[in-house]
This record gives structure tokens, sequence and C-alpha cells, in this order.
């Protein structure tokens, strides 16, 4: 038997709570990981707390990110004693997930745990730092250099937002902050933003082109706000979009791309082919500062995790959230 967080949806409701769970109930994999740690990243939120179709089959263990040990091993390419990471691939969506002190697994979905980090660092960054590691990787092959003006990160204070800050500002970029939580501006600042602004100067409806600002975008938010910013996005600028935590819609105009040459890049972490993913923790081992990555991550035990999932979904929790499955 070992621990984990369950979702059940019946006919008494949908519910997430922690469970003893029988080892033989674990799906299909040719590796099994001893889970050391998972986190707690938006799309974990809509698991937990049932606000969004996340998952797909139930009963469901939650947890898009895994780090841990090999247990048992088909997989030639992983043996007893290997530190693996996992992010997406369905995992915590169709297959079940990190939150839980055993997961079973397929070795083409694993990562080995790069040398420069803990299991407590690698979920630290988790599927929201390699998430943002991905939008600076588009940022660069598309041209964007820190001598070409401002980048602005929406959705500042939460996880892919604040880990996106960190890495650019030390890239050398500047970079500007949009949050709805003016009491994040110092936290903001710490970790690499030159300036703050309001959410809400973003989220309403905008013009088709506004002032030319940004010489690229990481935004997380989706609708008004990245029509926004594509209006006000610098000649040949570069926007990446990889979020909706404030609407999947996108009420914008053709302008920004025809009359500026403005670039708009998909970002998406789940089905990332390998050696991209590769590169991306090749990137963060090298410039996310380890120092910024404390700053921006807080532990929570497996039952914490639960009412922690509900603060995430009211835009409440800073940063990183890393999940001790054992605590
Ligand atoms: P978090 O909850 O940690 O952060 C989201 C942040 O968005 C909040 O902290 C808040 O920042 C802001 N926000 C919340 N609600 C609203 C709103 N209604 N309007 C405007 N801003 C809002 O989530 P993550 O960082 O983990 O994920 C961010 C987004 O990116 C999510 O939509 C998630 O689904 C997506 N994502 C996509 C991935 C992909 O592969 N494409 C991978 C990972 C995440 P503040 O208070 O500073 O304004």
């Amino acid at each position: 038997m070992f621990k984990g967080i369950l979702i059940e949806k019946d006919d008494a409701g949908y519910r997430a709570a922690v469970k003893e769970i029988d080892e033989a109930q674990l799906p299909e994999g040719d590796v099994t990981v001893r889970v050391e740690r998972s986190s707690l990243n938006y799309k974990d939120g809509l698991a937990i707390t049932g606000k969004g179709p996340v998952v797909r089959k139930f009963p469901m263990v939650p947890g898009i990110d895994i780090a841990g040990t090999v247990e048992a091993s088909d997989n030639p390419d992983y043996k007893v004693g290997d530190r693996v990471v996992l992010n997406g691939w369905g995992v915590g969506e169709t297959h079940w997930g990190g939150l839980a002190q055993k997961a079973r697994l397929k070795g083409d979905w694993l990562v080995p745990l790069p040398d420069a980090f803990t299991a407590q660092q690698a979920v630290a960054i988790g599927t929201a730092g390699y998430t943002a590691m991905l939008c600076v990787l588009a940022l660069e092959k598309h041209g964007v250099k820190p001598a070409d003006g401002e980048i602005v990160v929406t959705g500042a204070a939460g996880g892919v937002g604040s880990v996106a800050i960190a890495v650019l500002s030390k890239l050398g970029y500047t970079v500007v902050a949009v949050s709805g939580r003016p009491e994040e501006a110092d936290y903001l600042k710490q970790l690499g933003a030159s300036e703050v602004l309001e959410r809400s100067a973003f989220s309403a409806p905008g013009k088709p082109l506004g002032k030319e600002r940004w010489a690229g975008a990481v935004d997380v938010v989706g609708s008004h706000t990245l029509a926004n910013i594509c209006a006000t996005t610098r000649y040949r600028g570069v926007v990446t979009a990889c979020g909706l935590a404030g609407g999947m819609d996108l009420p914008a105009s053709v302008a920004p791309f025809i009359l500026r040459g403005v670039t708009l890049v998909g970002i998406d972490s789940v089905m990332c082919p390998r050696p991209e993913r590769l590169v991306a923790w090749q990137r963060l081992a090298r410039d996310l500062d380890p120092a910024k990555l404390g700053l921006l991550t807080h532990e929570v035990s497996l039952a914490e995790a639960i009412p922690t999932a509900a603060e995430l979904m009211d835009g409440k929790v800073r940063g990183r959230v890393v999940v001790d499955v054992n605590r």
C-alpha cells in the first residue's frame, strides 16, 4: 500500500482525498518510480478542485510533475536507483500522476534528473518552470535579444510567470511584470522585474493597435490580455502564448501580424518532443539562479496540497508549490 491523492467522480460527486492505495491498482508502465516530490501547477489545481475538465479517467491520481527514484524497470534506458523527472505527457490527466508515493510510467516519458538539481528543485521548477523556459527558447529562436527592448510577463506572481522573470533577467533582458497583486511588487522586483504593471491595464477590451512597447512577451493569461499585448508589441516583436488563466478566447485583430510583422508563438509543454525537453532542462540548469528558485518556492504536505489547490485557483498562491508526498 502507498499514500496518494485520489480523485473520484460518481453519484456522490467529484472529490479529492488522501487515500491508502493498493500497489496492484497502479496503471500499466515499464518503470515504477518511488516519488520524492511532486508539485501544484494550474492544471493540478483544476484537477483537484474539479474546476476544469482536466481529468479524463476516474479514479485518478493527479500530479503532472514527478521527481523520484526508479524502483523497478523493464526499460533498457532506466535501472533501479536512477533519479528521474517527468513533466506532462497526460500524467495526472489520463494516467496516474505524481501526487502519491508511487507512480508507474512509460520510460519514454522520463528525463534523467539533471545533476544540477535535487528532486525538490526539479519539481520547484516543474511543468511551470520548464514551460517558462520553452517560452524563453522561443523568444531566442525568433531572434529577440536583450538589447531589443522590454519583455512583458503576465500572470507574473504565478508559477510560469515567476520562473520566466528569474530566467529572463539573468539572461540580461529588461522584464516588465504584469500582476493583479500589487502586494507582490517587491517579490517580483527581487526576482528581477524592472517594473510592475497592474493587471487591469491589460484585461479590458483594447484597440487593434496601440503604442509599440514590447520586444517580446510571455503570456499566461490569454483573452484580452494577450490581444492587448499583441497590439502593443513592437515591429517584428515576438509574443509567446502558453496559458489561459484569464480565459481561453482571443479577441484580437490581425493588425499586429500584418502591419507590424509580430510573431505569435504557441507553447505546449505536455507533448513537447523529448530533445526539446532535454535542451530546456539543460538551459534551466544554466540560466536559473538557485537562490531565486528558493525565493519563489514553498513546500506543503500531501494533505495540505488539497486546500492549496483551491488557493491556487483563487490566484492566491505565489510562485511554485512543491508537494512532499512522503509527509
Ligand atoms: P498559477 O496559478 O501559478 O499562475 C497563474 C497566474 O495568472 C496567477 O498567479 C495570477 O498572477 C494570474 N491570473 C490568475 N487569474 C487571472 C485572471 N482571471 N486574469 C488575469 N490573470 C490571472 O498557474 P501556472 O503559472 O502554473 O500556469 C499559468 C497558465 O499557464 C495556466 O493557464 C496554465 O494552464 C498555463 N500553462 C500552460 C502550459 C502549456 O504547456 N501550455 C504549461 C504550464 C502552464 P498575478 O496574481 O500575478 O496576476
